[in-house]
């Protein structure tokens, strides 16, 4: 917990697939949504988020396509800057109070990544969003946001799935025989080669010895649950 404010504070990774619905751009009814479910907890918890841009655009794909990869990557970063955005509006709509970080510098739009700022605006009650990934090309998000966690000092990290509501067996859509899994270690996520998570995320946190939850944000109110510290979907640990 925060030592200062006693507060329980964490990470919380949205998917920009989400973001889009399965479409380019952002939905705003599911951004809508999601916003509405982190501000229902902001005055209980201290809330970071880190979005994705896969509904953007992923350096990965691009590349396979002809573009140089770390050219395609920083379009990939672009994309989550607008991401943050958007939920930095529709956070605001709902009544919570944000500032938005990028690992890119563009202060128009936002502020540098200061992670000790960061925490200052998480004390103060603010919803912190990092934009701009980790600045860095052949980055996820998802890796992203267990370093984000882990400096700004988080008690967990959460991250919210579209499609899914938990970590299985196998891809619980190609393969029928897939079952759920409601704890399970890093050490065996990673032997089994489950790609619900990234590989590198996943050994971040266990070299680091902090939790990670993997649920759905699906149906509405399940994202306030996980940031409240209900036990939905799978606890991953060391
Ligand atoms: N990206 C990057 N470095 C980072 C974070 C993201 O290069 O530190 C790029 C990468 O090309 C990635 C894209 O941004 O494909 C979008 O992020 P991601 O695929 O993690 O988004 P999500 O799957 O969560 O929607």
């Amino acid at each position: 917990n925060d030592e200062r404010t006693g507060r329980r504070r964490v990470l919380l990774k949205l998917s920009g697939e989400a973001f889009g619905a399965g479409q380019l751009g952002v939905n705003p009814d599911v951004v809508g949504q999601i916003a509405r479910d982190i501000a229902a907890a902001v005055d209980r918890v201290e809330i970071a988020v880190v979005v994705g841009g896969g509904n953007f655009f992923r350096g990965a794909e691009l590349s396979q396509r002809g573009m140089d990869r770390g050219r395609a990557d920083y379009m990939g970063m672009l994309g989550t800057v607008m991401n943050a955005l958007a939920l930095q509006d529709f956070l605001e709509q709902a009544g919570a109070a944000t500032r938005v970080q990028s690992a890119i510098s563009m202060t128009q739009v936002a502020e540098p990544y200061i992670p000790r700022r960061a925490e200052r605006h998480m004390e103060k009650g603010r919803v912190v969003i990092f934009g701009a990934g980790a600045g860095l090309p052949y980055f996820s998000t998802d890796t992203v946001a267990a370093q984000r966690a882990l400096e700004i000092k988080a008690d967990e990290v959460l991250v919210a799935k579209n499609g899914v509501d938990a970590v299985y067996t196998a891809d619980p859509k190609t393969d029928p025989t897939a079952e759920r899994i409601d704890r399970i270690t890093y050490a065996e996520a990673l032997q089994r080669g489950l790609k619900v998570v990234d590989s590198t995320a996943f050994s971040l946190c266990m070299d680091n010895r902090i939790d990670m939850r993997v649920f759905g944000m699906e149906p509405a109110g399940n994202v306030t649950r996980a940031l409240l510290g209900e036990t939905i979907g799978t606890l991953v640990t060391v």
